[in-house]
């Protein structure tokens, strides 16, 4: 149809580096699917640098925007995609946009990245944000993508095992939520990250395992990267959540290794990299996004 392929994709926009859709919007071009971009957000950059300059959008902003393209009837998207979002109105009125384009169109899939905070920051948006995704997009979300602190924040479990994690992704599923991967959790030995997944889709609730090589180094916009890859590689593997988060995960791999390689050269012998020097290399990356390669393998339970 001619909505295929098509996202709506609601995150923030830096003019400088990648986060948000800055780091998701490349990437799901190159796979081929258009993408249509609200940017909640437009900051001079994240808010991980010395200096963070720039403007919100507000709901009421939001509204005219998701009006105007239902006016013209060009509101037709295979896929809702929504990340940052920094207040409480502008998230519930993102809920009401993915309700009507659910309700015009039901095969429509809603892709959540519940962007809360991380450990050792702790939350990088108003707390009151995370009943409205527990209780308010949970339900609508066909794929959520939390971190380990997401989830646990959303469920109130603290994961110290993996039993905690499939309990606290059963949680999930209760709320009505089809396909949860928890990007990373710190359950692997020392230089390994842990990614779990739980998905309903098939003829019962599988589980899957996969254990990735951590790089020494604080990233920015990974999770927002990783939202979109899964996002395009669940629609090419819509059965088959495991294959879709390995063609996921090493094409994460390859953006990290080199983007890591270009920041220890920049920063020179010894310096710890700056901020603005490890931004994802995601533009010299292309070919990696185009075609992951077929080494990292997930295990399926
Ligand atoms: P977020 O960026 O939203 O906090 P994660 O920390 O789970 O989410 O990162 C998302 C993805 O980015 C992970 O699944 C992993 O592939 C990749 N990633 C992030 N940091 C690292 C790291 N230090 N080493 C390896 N992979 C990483
Ligand atoms: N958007 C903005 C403006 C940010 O500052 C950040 C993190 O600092 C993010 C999104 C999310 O980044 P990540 O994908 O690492 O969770
Ligand atoms: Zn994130």
């Amino acid at each position: 149809s001619s909505c295929e392929k098509r996202v709506l994709s609601i995150q923030s926009h830096v003019v400088s580096g990648y986060v948000g859709n800055k780091s998701a919007t490349f990437p799901m071009q190159v796979l081929g699917f258009e993408v249509d971009a609200i940017n909640s957000v437009q900051f001079s950059n994240h808010t991980g640098y010395n200096v963070c300059k720039g403007q919100v959008l507000n709901s009421t902003e939001l509204q005219t925007l998701y009006s105007a393209l239902k006016e013209n009837d060009i509101d037709h998207y295979s896929h809702v995609l929504t990340g940052f979002v920094g207040s409480e109105s502008f998230l519930l009125e993102v809920v009401n946009v993915i309700k009507e384009l659910k309700a015009r169109n039901p095969n429509m899939l809603f892709v959540c990245d519940p962007v809360l905070g991380d450990f050792g920051v702790g939350y990088y948006v108003p707390k009151e944000l995370t009943p409205i995704y527990r209780e308010k997009l949970l339900p609508l979300a066909d794929l959520i993508t939390p971190n380990q602190f997401e989830a646990e924040e959303l469920t109130g479990i603290t994961i110290k095992t993996e039993e905690d994690a499939f309990k606290a992704m059963e949680l999930m599923h209760c709320s009505g939520c089809k396909n949860i991967v928890i990007s990373s959790t710190e359950l692997g030995k020392d230089d390994t990250l842990v990614l779990l997944g739980s998905s309903l889709t098939g003829e019962k609730n599988k589980r899957l395992r996969l254990t990735m090589h951590k790089f020494d180094a604080h990233f920015t916009g990974t999770g927002d990267l990783f939202t979109a890859l899964l996002l395009v590689w669940s629609h090419t593997h819509p059965d088959n959540l495991a294959l879709a988060c390995e063609k996921t995960i090493a094409t994460m791999q390859s953006v990290l290794k080199k983007t890591l390689e270009v920041a220890k050269k920049r920063a020179g012998p010894g310096n710890k990299p700056t901020v603005g020097q490890i931004e994802l290399r995601l533009i010299s990356c292309k070919d990696d996004i185009e075609h992951p390669g077929n080494n990292v393998k997930a295990t399926v339970m």
